[in-house]
């Protein structure tokens, strides 16, 4: 795939990047390998926490361009973006801030002597990343390494190199030196050939599954862990007593933000029959309300989808799931009298198990809407998934939304609010949403030794 940037509101071609040949890949393993074996890596956590500080700060003071940025490349809504700018300077504040207390020595009570574990970096880190929060995915993996001691090598998404190259130079503006964080224009046969080499010692992917699926069998023939970040089928459980006027809203925020392309959107929407007329015309209603236009403009409430194969396998999703028995109750096509990637927000019903929509992911603003009768039909049609990344229950019942919460096979579950992300909170999921975890402490312990010492 070539390296290109691409305004997705009018296709236009805006800079192709060149490529970076082996030579380059052996530099940068190179180089990132003895930043890892020097003293910024292995000796006092001090002076890494200071680059993440001037990382939040340069940041926290230059959202308004780097927002432009994202919206640019890859059509997120401009409010959007300056959200992600700014929680990427969260997470830096945050490891800048937490770290040490992450990483420092843990007692463990022994009867073969005095007992602690003590944490420290394992090499270089290979990450692959995914375009649609092109700095937020970034942040997720340089943060926590960089505290740690870890070297990361970046393969980021063909369409967002902008992005790419702008985030090294932030960060080495930032004052890390030479090898700390490395983005690599390269292919997924150069990805492979990183993964193989000894220096690396682990492995992040956010993706698809299929290239998550790849990427980890890499890594895994090398006996070289990997954290897996992939897709969601997100449930949005509306129950009885649920105050429908606020979940309508959230749930119709929940679908189309960043044009429907998130992880963590809300998917199926699974509504208890008793409110599911009044739930489903107030969700209608919110999405008849989208004013689709430039990301740039603020008064644009749906952007383009990121690429015009996005908007063709997105098409062929629906157009599958109608044939299939779906009924289209709002939007159902591409936007035709317009240069940009634009697909109508669209919402479908009456969705059943031999539907290939029933398991798919849609990676867009089209949301399904299912009728349950009751919290133990919720739950099984919730878990009936082979995703298992978030979730959200809305009611006024705590202890249904509790219960709810650890019935519901996820790595997330939020009460009352649709799925969100925090520094201080672990994201990820279970079955082929992936495995590990990033951001607050669980994050930072993915790629360290873990050192047991035991004075006898
Ligand atoms: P991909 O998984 O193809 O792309 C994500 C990253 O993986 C990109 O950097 C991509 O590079 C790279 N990649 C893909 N295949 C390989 C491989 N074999 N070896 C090494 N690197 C690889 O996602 P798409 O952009 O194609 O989106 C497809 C679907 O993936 C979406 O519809 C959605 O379902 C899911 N997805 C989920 C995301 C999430 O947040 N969990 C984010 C993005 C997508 P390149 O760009 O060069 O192909």
């Amino acid at each position: 795939m070539p390296y290109q940037t691409i305004n997705p509101f009018n296709n236009k071609l805006i800079k192709e990047y060149q490529t970076h040949n082996d030579k380059q890949v052996e530099e940068a393993l190179a180089t990132a390998h003895a930043l890892y074996k020097s003293d910024w890596a292995q000796g006092d956590i001090q002076q890494r926490v200071k680059v993440l500080h001037k990382l939040s700060d340069i940041m926290s003071s230059r959202v308004d361009e780097l927002a432009k940025v994202v919206s640019v490349e890859m059509g997120k809504l401009i409010e959007q973006s300056r959200g992600e700018v700014q929680i990427c300077a969260d997470i830096a504040k945050f490891y800048a801030e937490k770290a040490e207390e992450f990483l420092k020595p843990v007692p463990y009570k022994s009867d073969l002597g005095e007992a602690w574990v003590e944490h420290h970096p394992i090499g270089v880190i290979m990450a692959v990343e995914p375009w649609n929060f092109p700095f937020y995915q970034l942040m997720r993996v340089l943060a926590p390494n960089l505290a740690s001691g870890n070297s990361v090598i970046v393969k980021h998404a063909s369409i967002v190199p902008h992005c790419a190259e702008t985030f090294e130079k932030l960060v080495a503006e930032a004052g890390a030196p030479k090898g700390t964080y490395t983005n690599l224009f390269i292919s997924q046969d150069q990805v492979a050939t990183i993964i193989d080499d000894d220096r690396v010692q682990g492995v992040a992917l956010t993706g698809s599954e299929k290239a998550g699926a790849i990427v980890a069998a890499r890594a895994a023939g090398k006996l070289k862990k990997s954290t897996l970040e992939l897709g969601g089928n997100d449930v949005f459980a509306v129950l009885d007593d649920a105050d429908i006027d606020k979940a309508a809203k959230a749930g119709a925020q929940a679908r189309v933000s960043n044009a429907g392309q998130v992880c963590t959107a809300a998917k199926r929407f699974i509504i208890h029959e008793k409110v599911a007329d009044e739930f489903l015309k107030k969700f209608t209603e919110h999405f008849r309300a989208l004013k689709m236009g430039d990301p740039l403009d603020k008064s644009t409430t749906l952007g383009p989808l990121s690429s015009a194969d996005a908007v063709k396998t997105l098409s062929k999703q629906v157009d599958d799931a109608v044939k299939h028995g779906a009924k289209l109750h709002f939007g159902g096509k591409k936007v035709s009298d317009n240069p940009g990637n634009f697909f109508e927000p669209t919402i479908l019903t009456h969705i059943t198990r031999d539907n290939p929509a029933y398991f798919e992911e849609f990676f867009g603003p089209v949301a399904q809407v299912y009728v349950v009768k009751n919290d133990e039909e919720l739950v099984k049609l919730a878990n009936d998934s082979h995703y298992g990344l978030g979730g959200s229950v809305f009611t006024k019942d705590m202890n249904r939304a509790r219960k709810l919460a650890s019935q519901i096979e996820t790595g997330m579950v939020y009460v009352n609010s649709p799925t969100d992300t925090a520094a201080e909170l672990p994201f990820g999921g279970v079955k082929r949403s992936g495995f590990g975890r990033e951001l607050s402490d669980l994050g930072i312990k993915e790629f360290v030794n873990q050192k047991l010492v035991v004075l006898a």
